[in-house]
């Protein structure tokens, strides 16, 4: 149910505030920019959660980078993974002979990741890289190790720069942590 008083009234804590994003994409970005240099790499976006993420670090770029996109669903309006994930918009280009940067908005099992590079070392890069803007690495299930991380986060549930939680909240600015009562009957699943 969306409360009436506004969506900010549904947040618990500010947990990363949006100067500490800016300068620490910042970052990411310029040491991306070190290691790629002179290689045009390719940024994926993971649809939906990581655009406003993947949009400020590849505008932090400062060499020439090529850009596309791809959709996976595995969460559902729930809190935890499946672990079954399903392509729902697959990438436009070829990456095949590519430096290929994946761009998550966050990694919690690893399992989403873990089949993502998978399905994408397939197709036979040159190589790939993780990139993520959270880490929640004492919740992982999988051997998934991020090769760039913005921030590790203690295992709570976020929302915001992106993340959702049943599709909204998306468009904060800042990383926040949710009120446990907006998650009502489900609270005992994380
Ligand atoms: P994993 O497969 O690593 O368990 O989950 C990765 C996906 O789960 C993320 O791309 C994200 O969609 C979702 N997820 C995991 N933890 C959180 C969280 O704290 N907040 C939100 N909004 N989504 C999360």
């Amino acid at each position: 149910m969306l409360n009436t008083m506004g969506f900010k009234n549904d947040i618990l804590d500010s947990l990363i505030s949006k100067e500490d994003i800016d300068r620490r994409v910042k970052e990411m970005g310029l040491a991306l920019t070190e290691e790629y240099r002179g290689k045009n790499p390719i940024f994926i976006c993971v649809l939906k959660g990581s655009i406003h993420f993947f949009s400020d670090l590849t505008r932090s770029f400062e060499d020439y980078c090529e850009l596309d996109f791809l959709s996976i669903s595995s969460y559902g309006n729930a809190r935890k993974t499946s672990g079954i994930v399903r392509l729902n918009k697959d990438l436009d280009m070829s990456i095949t002979g590519r430096h290929v940067i994946i761009v998550e908005d966050i990694i919690d099992s690893g399992l989403t990741m873990n089949h993502l590079t998978s399905l994408l070392r397939a197709r036979n890069p040159e190589s790939i890289k993780i990139v993520t803007l959270l880490d929640k690495p004492e919740r992982r299930e999988c051997a998934i190790t991020p090769d760039y991380v913005g921030f590790v986060i203690p295992n709570e549930y976020v929302v915001g720069y992106g993340l959702d939680y049943a599709g909204v909240y998306r468009n904060m600015p800042y990383v926040g942590i949710l009120k446990s009562e907006v998650y009502g009957d489900e609270s005992t699943e994380v």
